[in-house]
Formats: C-alpha cells, sequence, structure tokens
C-alpha cells in the first residue's frame, strides 16, 4: 500500500504533469468505485486541473473547484500514461478502476489487483466531505506537528505503539511499513503501550518518525509512478524483510503475523533481545 511517501511523490508527479491540463473523459472500472453520487464524473468533462494535494494517504485532484479524491488502499495504484489506450475499459473485466484522459492525450489509471476490492473514489466539492479525510489526524511532517502535540497524543493511551502510529484518526499517513520502519529507528517494541513510554523514549521515537519519513518523503520524490513501489521496498530496513540481517546489528529480522497483516522487527535493537510471540504462528499449532 502506497503510505505518506509514495503518495506525496504521486500528488508532486500530478502537480508537475496534470496541473493546466483540461480532463476530457472519466470512466468507472466499476460504479462500486465513486462512493458519491452528486456531481456525477461527467461534471469534470472540459474542465482545467487546477491542483493536486495529498491529505494522510488520500490524493485531492482540484478540478476546477471540484475535488476527485481518492485512496489506494491495500492493492490499489495509479498508472500515468503519456498515451492512453484508445478503447474503453470492460466494466467488471478490467483491473482498472477509475481512467482520467486529459486533453493531450495523457491520463491516468487507477489499478487494483486482487479480489478485495478497498480502492475509493469521491467527487466533493469541499474536501472535508470524504468521511476519512474529515476524520484524519494531524500530519508528522507539517510543520506545526510539534514533539509536544505528539506526546499529548500519546499521554494516557492504553494502546499498543505500533497500531497507534497507523491510525490514521491519529497521525495521517503512516501505515504498516513505515510504522516498522519508524519503531525500529526508535528500537522501541511495537507493543509498548503509548502511555507507558519515557519522555526520552518519546523524544527517540518523535525524532525517528521525522527523520524516516523526511528521508522517504525525500527519496520518493520526482519519481515516476512506476518505480514508487520498488523505491519504497528497496528503501526498507526491517519491514518486508524476514530472515534478513537488520541492517543495524546483523541479528536475523523478525516478524508477527496477524489474520490480514505481518510486521516486522528487529529484537536486539527493539526487544532486548527477546522475539515477540507470533499470534499467527501459535494460532497454526494449535
Ligand atoms: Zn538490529
Amino acid at each position: 500500500m502506497p503510505e505518506m511517501p509514495e503518495v506525496q511523490a504521486l500528488v508532486d508527479f500530478l502537480t508537475h504533469r496534470a496541473v493546466g491540463r483540461i480532463v476530457t473523459d472519466v470512466e468507472l472500472g466499476s460504479v462500486a468505485v465513486l462512493k458519491t453520487f452528486d456531481p456525477p464524473p461527467d461534471a469534470l468533462l472540459g474542465r482545467p486541473v487546477d491542483g493536486a494535494q495529498r491529505h494522510g494517504k488520500f490524493v485531492d485532484l482540484d478540478v476546477d473547484g471540484t475535488h476527485l479524491v481518492f485512496h489506494l488502499a491495500r492493492a490499489g495504484w495509479l498508472r500515468w500514461s503519456e498515451a492512453m489506450p484508445t478503447s474503453r475499459i470492460r466494466p467488471g473485466r478490467s483491473p482498472v478502476a477509475l481512467r482520467v484522459r486529459l486533453d493531450d492525450g495523457s491520463g491516468f489509471d487507477l489499478t487494483e489487483a486482487g479480489t478485495r476490492k478497498g480502492l475509493a473514489a469521491y467527487l466533493v466539492s469541499e474536501v472535508t466531505q470524504v468521511p476519512g479525510v474529515a476524520a484524519l489526524g494531524p500530519d508528522p511532517l507539517a510543520a506545526t506537528f510539534t514533539r509536544e502535540e505528539f506526546a499529548a497524543i500519546l499521554e494516557g493511551r492504553r494502546t499498543q505503539i505500533k497500531g497507534l502510529l497507523r491510525d490514521q484518526k491519529v497521525l495521517a499517513g503512516v501505515g504498516n511499513a513505515y510504522s516498522d520502519e519508524i519503531l525500529h529507528a526508535a528500537r522501541l517494541s511495537p507493543f509498548a503501550l503509548a502511555a507507558s513510554l519515557t519522555s526520552v523514549q518519546v523524544d527517540d521515537l518523535y525524532a525517528a518518525m521525522q527523520q524516516t519519513l523526511t528521508q522517504a518523503v525525500d527519496a520518493a520524490s520526482g519519481k515516476p509512478a512506476k518505480e514508487l513501489k520498488d523505491a519504497k521496498r528497496s528503501g526498507m530496513r526491517v519491514h518486508g524483510r524476514t530472515g534478513e540481517p537488520c541492517p543495524v546489528c546483523a541479528d536475523i529480522v523478525r516478524e508477527v503475523r496477524f489474520a490480514d497483516s505481518t510486521l516486522q522487527y528487529c529484537a536486539t535493537c527493539q526487544t532486548k533481545g527477546k522475539p515477540l510471540a507470533d499470534r499467527g504462528m501459535s494460532r497454526l499449532l494449535k
């Protein structure tokens, strides 16, 4: 799933490439993709793209005052093309969820692999009309997001820090991959309770979050959409690297499996050398 750094790079790319162009066609691969009824997709036709913005992991394309907002979900992606195919999508038979054509022949497809569809698009006059956007917590890279504000969020929460970091209502833009990376950089157990962190641990976590995300945004910036997935994967130190050596201490990277996700961590760096119980594993052994 693309997270803040990849979504920011997509937004930068769309700002550079789509702003100033006119929308000539919008096609839906499935009606379920569009979560709003009014205005209809045709309302965008003949109108200029005025801007692109990111809100958490949402992309917001401003088309002459109407906002096309989308969230790529787990298996969604944006595929840009300088010369869009002339054929039309066959609804229900294509991985393309939504197609936008621009007046110079370019455009993009929002695609989604797999059978569990989560990709969602909205057409709204105000971006806050998208429930997921309205509910977003602060953006950790916003200039106004201070260490004090972060400490206030953690205070009193008897929640595991891993879950808290990727909760979009708490912090906007961090998902499963970057939360693994942030916790590894901060040398914290993913299962540590937010409320139990010491002041020094909060300092370390705040610094690790800023550094990890800033580096990832810089690394993704300027890359075309098709290179972002590989760039994200290659920048990971522990996420998705089960069994490989930790780049800090050379212990092996371990994982904990859940019903629909997996986290990775280094026991030496993060849990005083003690491997965490893998609930997925114990469930299998029952
Ligand atoms: Zn390590």
